[in-house]
């Protein structure tokens, strides 16, 4: 047993490694989906919506010829969007063994979109690794530093422990440039607990998705104890089942400090559609991907159920201090 920062005991732990590879098989047996299949999916609205916030933040903050690290970087989902910002070189790391052999045959040419599309223009890396658990200054060799490091809908899987969440924003600064941004999503706890507060119970969702927590997280219990392994399910429907946990923004932001990233902003996902929905160029993103729909009829747009599933995020930008070396 050994006692963290907030005075706790726990074990060093085969629970997190436990809880690690829950989260791992889960992703990893996740199957690629077919164009068909994806456009059939009850929440495919959120889908392009959630595509649209993050090619929103790479276009923001990425530029030409930049060498980026993703962190839990899935199937590649976000290979085209850092193709277009025109970067130089890509990291990409994920815990899940199939996740990886999927972007890869993405990154590849050899998926189902490989007609449609030209071959990226970037040199790629492609790692099996807890990013989390794992020092990857160490174990990525001389790679470094990245101008851009990005985390999306991952960031959470790191909080099931002090020790890991520090391990996460220690490998991000190890590996970011002075000056370097770090771009992410990830739930909103202030949601999650105002939901949690409203529910009668210790669940609450919609059609599309629920959240369960246990027992040991009722009210007063979440207020005592520590912010690290506070944990509950989440299932959304045909995109996620399994284990994940509340992130408290203002200790993350401070954690971040403590490892020299500054925050630059946070928002709501609603907010973020709100603010950035209204810029021209962004606007017309919107309506290529398809998100909000072309409003013929109500199948064609963002259900109401979906739109309450994207309040659950959030997306942030930090900066890493110092200042980028004059090249
Ligand atoms: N970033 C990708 C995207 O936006 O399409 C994937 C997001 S998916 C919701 C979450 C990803 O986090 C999964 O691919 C999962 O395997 C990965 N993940 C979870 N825990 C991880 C860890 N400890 N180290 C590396 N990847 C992890």
């Amino acid at each position: 047993q050994r006692l963290n920062s907030y005075g706790d005991s726990y074990s060093i732990d085969d629970e997190s490694s436990r809880n690690a590879r829950k989260v791992a098989d889960h992703y990893s047996a996740r199957s690629n989906q077919s164009l068909e299949e994806r456009e059939a999916s009850p929440i495919i609205h959120l889908k392009k919506l959630n595509n649209w916030i993050k090619s929103v933040l790479i276009q923001l903050y990425a530029h030409r010829g930049d060498a980026v690290l993703d962190l839990a970087c899935g199937k590649g989902g976000d290979l085209i969007k850092w193709d277009k910002a025109k970067i130089g070189y890509y990291v990409g790391v994920d815990i899940a063994e199939g996740s990886i052999r999927d972007c890869r045959t993405r990154y590849n040419g050899d998926d189902n979109q490989q007609s449609r599309r030209k071959k990226f223009s970037f040199p790629a890396r492609l790692i099996c690794a807890d990013c989390y658990e794992t020092r990857l200054d160490e174990y990525l060799g001389n790679d470094g530093p990245y101008d851009i490091c990005s985390c999306q809908f991952a960031m959470h899987y790191s909080w099931s422990t002090e020790a890991r969440a520090r391990r996460a924003l220690a490998n991000v600064s190890a590996l970011l440039r002075p000056g370097g941004t770090f771009i992410g999503t990830m739930p909103d706890a202030n949601v999650i607990v105002k939901r949690l507060r409203e529910a009668e119970g210790l669940s609450f969702g919609n059609s599309v998705y629920w959240i369960s927590f246990d027992e040991e997280y009722s009210q007063k219990k979440f207020r005592a104890s520590s912010p690290f392994g506070i944990k509950y399910k989440f299932h959304l429907e045909d995109a996620v089942d399994c284990p994940e946990w509340i992130v408290p923004f203002h200790l993350f932001k401070s954690l971040a400090e403590e490892y020299d990233l500054e925050l630059v902003f946070v928002k709501n996902s609603h907010e973020f559609v709100e603010e950035y929905l209204k810029k021209p160029e962004f606007t017309e993103l919107m309506r290529r991907l398809g998100a909000l729909g072309d409003g013929r009829n109500d199948q064609s747009t963002l259900s109401q159920d979906e739109w309450d599933v994207a309040y659950l995020y959030l997306s942030f930008v930090l900066r890493k201090r110092g200042q980028p070396n004059p090249s």
